[in-house]
């Protein structure tokens, strides 16, 4: 009898995105003549950069000439790429990372997902922030390691609380944890760590001979010249950190796909009789037997933006997005909410005092906007709603004022 992985029937149904599309739909509906405008999903608007597209250009002709064609490509991505973003992700900032470090994948989403496959399914303990970006807690659900989901938080896991009293940064947790997830700028508060702050973590790590995955899928909208970019920027995280990084929201690639992972060859776990076992060669293993790389085209369009022209672009792109977030910031605060985030990310959190869920009602029925109830994110975003800068101006200033005309009138 073919049986299922029971691990999956802990999930619990992810219904924050389909409970938003079913409430907007409803409205829109009973109200068709009403203007929606959507702050609510994390996805980019702008198209891709014009060095992306000219670099995409030429490497789909490439692959029309019988001289020029590409097979399967190196299985960790070409090396033009890793090269570059080893040089202008990490070393021009002072982080010792090699190309050989870097493995390209086609998404953080999945490299995120995919990285607790090579670590212990027993006896793991595991923190996670709450909020949290779900698949960090949903992909150790599924692997078994951890109990049923009771109350809206599952049994096992140690959950790092980030609220107004620690300014959303979750402090080191007393009880020891092996596998850690970290992702700043954040998704969802917008909060962002300093490197004293991340340094904790570090040096948490390795006292407690435990692993971080730094997720820095955010890393472009960093204004701050303080602000960390990379976890490698701290003393000693070459030994206990991988990152994962993203071209999706730095270069508008969420439907273009690629994303990297770096495991440096120096980053170290336990077998089961406390010997010391070198990640990076178990993650390329595991990379080699499950992958095949991402497409060529691809990663010639990604390539592009390592150059002055391609950083001018994306930080023009990325810019725009941050002038969103800081008019969203500007209107909500002055409308007397506390909120995080909105400079050096793209998301703002805003705390309604009220119930998340009617906090979203409350602005899609008096302004037509759409926003993400900041309980869909975990027990610790209840209270909230998260407001996303991906939009175009016009549509942002409009929602402002139809948020602001709404609530003024309460
Ligand atoms: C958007 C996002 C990513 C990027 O995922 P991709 O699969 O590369 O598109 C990763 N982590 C977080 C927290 C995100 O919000």
């Amino acid at each position: 009898m073919i049986r299922i992985n029971e691990n999956y029937r802990k999930l619990k149904a992810s219904y924050l995105f389909s409970e938003i599309s079913k409430r907007v739909d409803e409205f829109q509906a009973g109200n068709p003549d009403k203007q929606i405008i959507r702050l609510g999903i994390g996805d980019v608007t702008l198209p891709l950069p014009e060095v992306c597209l000219k670099a995409f250009h030429e490497a789909v002709d490439e692959m029309a000439d019988e001289k020029t064609f590409k097979g399967y490509g190196p299985n960790q991505g070409y090396a033009f790429l890793r090269e570059k973003i080893a040089e202008w992700d990490f070393r021009k900032r002072g982080a010792d990372i090699n190309a050989d470090e870097i493995f390209v994948s086609d998404g953080a989403k999945c490299d995120s997902a995919n990285l607790q496959e090579i670590f212990a399914t027993k006896k793991l303990r595991i923190a996670v922030p709450d909020p949290v970006y779900p698949v960090y807690v949903d992909t150790n659900v599924m692997a078994g390691r951890t109990g049923p989901n009771v109350d809206g938080r599952y049994e096992g896991l140690i959950y790092l609380e980030c609220t107004g009293d620690n300014k959303f940064i979750p402090s080191t947790p007393r009880k020891r944890a092996d596998l850690i997830y970290l992702c700043f700028p954040n998704n969802p508060t917008g909060a962002t760590i300093t490197k004293r702050q991340l340094k904790k973590w570090v040096d948490y790590a390795i006292r407690h001979k435990s692993l971080i995955i730094f997720d820095a899928a955010y890393e472009a909208f960093i204004r701050n010249p303080k602000l960390p970019h990379s976890i490698y920027e701290i003393p000693g995280a070459r030994e206990v950190a991988i990152e994962v990084r993203s071209f999706s929201k730095t270069a508008g690639f969420t439907g273009t796909r690629c994303a990297y992972t770096v495991v440096p060859t120096t980053c170290r776990a336990y077998d089961s009789e406390k010997n010391e076992v070198n990640l990076h060669s178990l993650w390329g293993r595991r990379q080699n037997t499950k992958f095949n790389g991402v497409s060529y085209p691809v990663q010639k369009a990604a390539s592009a933006i390592y150059s002055e022209l391609g950083q001018k672009q994306v930080k023009t792109m990325n810019d725009y997005y941050l002038r969103n977030a800081t008019l969203i910031l500007k209107e909500m605060t002055g409308l007397g909410f506390q909120c995080t985030g909105g400079t050096n990310a793209p998301y703002i959190w805003v705390n309604g005092n009220t119930d998340s869920w009617e906090f979203f009602n409350l602005l899609l029925k008096k302004a037509g906007v759409v926003v993400t109830p900041g309980a869909g994110f975990g027990k610790c975003g209840e209270g909230y709603i998260r407001i996303s800068a991906f939009n175009n101006y016009e549509s942002v200033q409009l929602a402002m004022k139809k948020i602001v005309d709404a609530l003024r009138m309460d």
